[in-house]
């Protein structure tokens, strides 16, 4: 439809057998307009103008017609955006709705004429790459898609960060259908997601078995909890100088019917992601604290350590569930070590500092586990209320086999106490670590050297101090 253009109908009528003619000449712009109006409507997107969902489909169809004939490659670009329901949760929508409008601006720029540009609804966008001679061109462009990112957006005088996870689906060798194509592409995009985002995978064919076995435990994670098919178990700490237990880590366990024994690295990850991870996380609570009781009249420095993970942290009744727990069960806040990723930091939210403020405040105990793998901020130990150091197992594995692993736990033990935290290692499996980290002085172990993960009952039969090693 081009602005202005005036459209007409004319109608001729021969009247008096054949001696005249009457032509009605009417002017339909009008009733034209709207009709392209509702045509237009149908293959785009009413927000950001781009093709939707029906015309996707129909030029991908084309496209692989086309790719059949003359042998090129299509690439299938699956975009989503990272982290862009909280921008919606926490600026509203009409700021989402500038960005996704900006987003779409953006993304034409990185492509050729050629190419297709189009949202499939909410945050979620499909590009298609057309006369491919190797589908190694691709690289390039998911590079520049993901680079289009790195300028912050501005949004009503504000400046938003966003990334992008990318999928990408290669026709003729991962599919040779629309849907088959789309879907891959999906899957590609997922696995972008769980490689940490701001990044792009293409296909492999193990994806979709990842991806079912995902939605198996995803689909029996569903009322697992009720039908009582978790249990808590206990993995002991000790003091590296006296040899004295100090502790445990309460780790999770789920033995289900239909999946066999799922580790927590598989479940916890999409317990986070449908919020089910609240509710474990208050079960492991409440039964750590059981555990804890029973200690606290013995060893009176006996500490029970909890995981934590990002998504309890968007619990707003945290704080008080934990303050009541510790209530009803009679014990002290210093009794409880909360372990927390860096991943629990990341974005600088207020909301998680003033938490961690609040049960540091309370007399809990904040460690930072699995330190060394993430980004390792020190910026991170210096603004938030860490009490302790959790050494990764990984650089535990390599501190007798390198000298530069070695070396590492030195630096990362001095830091730590130069800040007055403790440090413990965890992952020790051999007694040439144990001896290690013993004359680095390392303040607290734990291993499979020293005990594994067990059941309770099990628990509560082990020695209180180590034997020699
Ligand atoms: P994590 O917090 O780093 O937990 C330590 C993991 O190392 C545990 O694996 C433990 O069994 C394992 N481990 C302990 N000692 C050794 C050793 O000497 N050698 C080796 N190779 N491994 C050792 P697990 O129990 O499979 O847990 C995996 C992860 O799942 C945990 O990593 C934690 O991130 C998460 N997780 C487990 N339970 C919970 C929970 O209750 N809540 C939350 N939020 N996350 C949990
Ligand atoms: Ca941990
Ligand atoms: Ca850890």
């Amino acid at each position: 439809m081009q602005e202005g253009t005036r459209y007409f109908e004319a109608r001729m009528s021969v009247l008096n057998e054949g001696n005249s003619i009457i032509a009605v000449i009417r002017d339909i712009t009008s009733r034209r307009n709207a009709e392209d109006k509702i045509t237009h409507q149908a293959y785009f997107d009413s927000l950001t103008d781009l093709p939707n969902r029906a015309l996707l489909h129909d030029r991908l169809t084309q496209l692989l017609h086309e790719a059949r004939r003359l042998s090129f490659f299509v690439g299938v670009v699956f975009l989503d955006l990272d982290d862009f329901k909280l921008i919606n949760d926490s600026l509203g929508h009409e700021t989402g709705d500038k960005l996704l409008i900006d987003t779409a601006l953006r993304l034409k720029d990185c492509v050729r004429e050629v190419d297709t540009v189009s949202r499939l609804g909410g945050d979620e966008f499909i590009i298609l790459l057309s006369n491919l001679t190797s589908p190694k061109d691709i690289n390039g462009v998911a590079d520049s898609i993901l680079n289009c990112f790195e300028k912050p957006f501005t949004i009503d005088e504000r400046e938003l960060m966003v990334s992008a996870s990318i999928g990408i689906s290669v026709f003729p060798g991962d599919g040779d259908n629309t849907s088959d194509l789309l879907r891959n592409a999906d899957s590609a995009m997922y696995h972008a997601k769980a490689a940490g985002r701001n990044c792009f995978s293409f296909y492999t064919d193990s994806m979709n078995q990842e991806i079912s076995r995902r939605l198996a435990i995803e689909e029996q994670l569903y009322g697992a909890l009720d039908r009582g098919e978790f249990e808590v178990y206990y993995q002991p700490q000790f003091e590296v100088a006296s040899g004295k237990l100090i502790g445990a880590e309460a780790l999770l366990r789920w033995t289900s019917p239909k999946l066999g024994s799922v580790s927590p690295s598989e479940f916890i990850p999409v317990a986070e992601q449908t919020g089910t991870i609240v509710a474990l996380g208050e079960f492991v609570l409440s039964e750590a604290l059981i555990l804890a009781k029973s200690y606290t009249v013995n060893l009176d420095d006996f500490r029970i350590a909890v995981n934590l993970s990002p998504r309890q942290f968007r619990d707003a009744n945290l704080v008080n569930f934990i303050q009541s727990k510790l209530d009803d069960a009679g014990i002290k806040p210093e009794r409880l070590e909360l372990e927390i990723t860096e991943g629990v930091l990341l974005g600088g939210s207020q909301h998680v500092y003033n938490t961690l403020k609040e049960l540091h405040s309370l007399g809990i105990c904040i460690a930072m586990d699995d330190f060394g793998t993430g980004y390792s901020s020190l910026n991170y130990l210096r603004k938030y209320p860490f009490n302790i150091l959790k050494i990764d197992r990984s650089f535990v594995n390599d501190m007798t086999l390198t000298n530069n692993g070695s070396e590492l736990i030195k630096a990362m033990v001095g830091m730590s106490h130069g800040l007055q935290m403790k440090v413990i290692a965890e992952g020790v499996e051999t007694p040439e670590q144990f001896a290690m980290l013993k004359s680095i002085g390392c303040d607290n172990v734990q291993g499979y050297l020293f005990g594994r993960p067990m059941p309770r009952k099990d628990f509560e039969n082990i020695d209180l101090v180590l034997p020699a090693i």
